[in-house]
């Protein structure tokens, strides 16, 4: 452990606009190819770009909300290179003066609370896509995505191992979708990273030379392309080589990244101001406007929710990591729900179904209050935590609340201590070589009784009130 990593992640988020960058298309994932589509994005001679005023305000969200300054002075710049999805031979995008900087996100590493610089976060327009198969030997070009709008936010390279850049990820993931600026799906594209990374000696202060590796599309490829990584640069210095600046191809199948381009081959952009478009400049009203829009974002809602319900970081930090998720569990609190089960029950119960029937949150079948509703059945003693797990399903399977699920199935809790008593001594008469047992030593058999009254009880018996009966019995 002689070495130690730096990491900085330059990550593409697709905005959530209707329509495109710079002209009225529309934004639609998954159309017929080349329908979403008018002179301007195709790069047409003679047009002229216009700017999306809600990216723009997007973008400015998103520097809001990872504390970065916003330019009230930013400008467009022409990013030129050559590519067959590229139709104008230059993408617009933003060089010197982009419109947030010096921004920061906070993620927790191994328990602590780590900052995690932001360079910068720039707008730019998204290029088509080239397509390889189909009819014949051609290629295709499909222009729908370009001119689709694109954040690009440039961490700083505060990141020191695999598992931070992941946690920078799903924290950036997280905040997006909070403000609904970016869908933050990254197997359909819509939210992309690159990964820089170098390696050096422990307590070097100097950078070593860094390797950029693209094609990183889930939050576990982040992890295991760095780690990957990590490893081959440490042994290229081990071996007493020298890393080259270079770009690197993750490959998913094979597990490793493979040399894409090096230095000499790297592009230069030829990157000038933007003649077709005005600069930005930002209106101190307008950023004010902004700013009361934005929600609470998720560490704050995350350190309220342990202030005022009491539940454990870890609960607050699952519960948090959806907007939707945390709504869901304040709406059940308020509906009465104690915290710590209302808690206990999503990350448990909740999530499990939600999970195994493929659904998502908003498509939840139970309602908040009908979860509070269960809970205070569960409380007040009416029905067992065993039958408790049934009627939940019951909730879920047919949408009535629990105290008529309780009611027509005859469900409450049997407290009754002549009725357990019957069901206790049924049970042991039943089972003489195993009370035998039990009682030259074998006390694991207490579990099994517990079991057999909770069968013929169907699940109803108060459990104490069991284990009290047959302590008595059996002693
Ligand atoms: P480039 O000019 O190649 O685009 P930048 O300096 O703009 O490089 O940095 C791009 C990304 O690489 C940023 O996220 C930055 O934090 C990261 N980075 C820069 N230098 C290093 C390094 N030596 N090791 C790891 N990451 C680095
Ligand atoms: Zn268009
Ligand atoms: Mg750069």
């Amino acid at each position: 452990m002689k070495y130690e990593a730096v990491i900085g992640l330059e990550v593409h988020a697709q905005m959530l606009t209707d329509t495109k960058i710079f002209c009225g298309c529309s934004t639609k994932f998954g159309s017929e190819p080349n329908t979403q589509t008018c002179p301007v994005c195709i790069g047409m001679p003679g047009v002229l770009p216009v700017l999306n005023k809600k990216a723009l305000e997007f973008a400015i969200k998103t520097g809001l909300a990872t504390n970065c300054n916003i330019s009230t002075f930013s400008r467009f710049a022409r990013k030129n290179y050559f590519y067959p999805d590229l139709p104008k031979g230059y993408q617009i995008s933003q060089y010197e003066l982009p419109i947030c900087e010096h921004g920061f996100i906070e993620i927790t590493s191994e328990g602590n609370a780590k900052k995690i610089g932001i360079t910068r976060i720039h707008m730019e327009e998204d290029a088509g896509k080239n397509i390889h198969e189909g009819n014949g030997n051609y290629s295709y070009v499909d222009l729908n995505r370009a001119g689709v709008p694109l954040m690009e936010i440039v961490s700083e390279p505060d990141i020191r191992t695999p598992l931070e850049a992941v946690e920078y990820m799903k924290k950036l993931r997280t905040i997006l979708r909070y403000l609904g600026v970016c869908d933050g799906n990254m197997e359909q594209g819509s939210l992309r990273c690159d990964a820089n990374v170098s390696v050096r000696h422990k307590g070097e202060k100097e950078l070593g030379t860094k390797v950029e590796i693209k094609n990183i599309n889930s939050f576990k490829f982040v992890e295991k392309a760095l780690e990957y990584e990590i490893k081959r640069q440490i042994k290229v210095i081990e071996d007493g080589g020298r890393i080259i600046q270079e770009t690197r191809l993750w490959d998913s199948d094979k597990g490793i990244t493979e040399s894409m381009r090096g230095k000499e081959e790297a592009h230069d952009y030829r990157y000038f101001p933007e003649p077709d478009l005005v600069p930005i400049i930002i209106a101190e009203e307008w950023l004010n406007k902004i700013k009361k829009t934005l929600p609470e974002l998720p560490d704050i809602k995350r350190n309220r929710f342990i202030k005022t319900y009491g539940i454990t970081e870890s609960d607050a930090e699952l519960l948090t990591s959806e907007k939707s998720l945390a709504e869901w569990f304040e709406d059940a609190v308020t509906s009465g729900g104690n915290p710590k089960l209302v808690a206990n029950w999503i990350k448990g119960d909740l999530l499990r179904i939600l999970n195994e029937e493929n659904k998502t949150i908003e498509q939840c079948p139970i309602k908040p209050s009908q979860l509070a509703g269960m809970l205070k059945l569960l409380e007040d003693g009416t029905i067992s935590g065993k039958i408790a797990k049934t009627v939940f399903e019951d909730i879920y399977k047919t949408g009535k609340d629990a105290a008529v699920i309780v009611k027509e199935k005859g469900l409450v809790q049997i407290t009754n201590t002549d009725e357990i008593e019957k069901a206790v001594d049924e049970v042991l008469l039943k089972n003489p070589d195993e009370v035998e047992r039990y009682k030259s030593g074998d006390k694991k058999l207490l579990g099994f009784f517990v079991g057999q009254i909770m069968k013929i009880t169907r699940g109803k018996a108060n459990p104490q009130l069991v284990n009290e009966i047959l302590n008595k019995k059996l002693s």
